[in-house]
């Protein structure tokens, strides 16, 4: 599948991952139309506070 994951489609997923919403592929900031940089500070913002999430030490898995 040919996808641009516009920011549109990027939903945020568990694990502070990211996902497109129209071909369900998970993607990092390199992956994404347009250019991460050119997105604007709130949505970077956004962003990596999401992946901050995921970047905490794992919590114990429940029993
Ligand atoms: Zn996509």
């Amino acid at each position: 599948m040919n996808c641009s994951h516009h920011i549109q489609w990027v939903i945020e997923a568990p694990n502070g991952l990211h996902q497109c919403a129209q071909c369900f592929e998970a993607v990092a900031k390199k992956d994404i139309t347009p250019k991460f940089e050119d997105l604007g500070a709130e949505l970077q913002k956004r962003w990596d506070a999401h992946e901050a999430r995921a970047a905490k030490p794992a919590a114990p898995a429940p029993a």
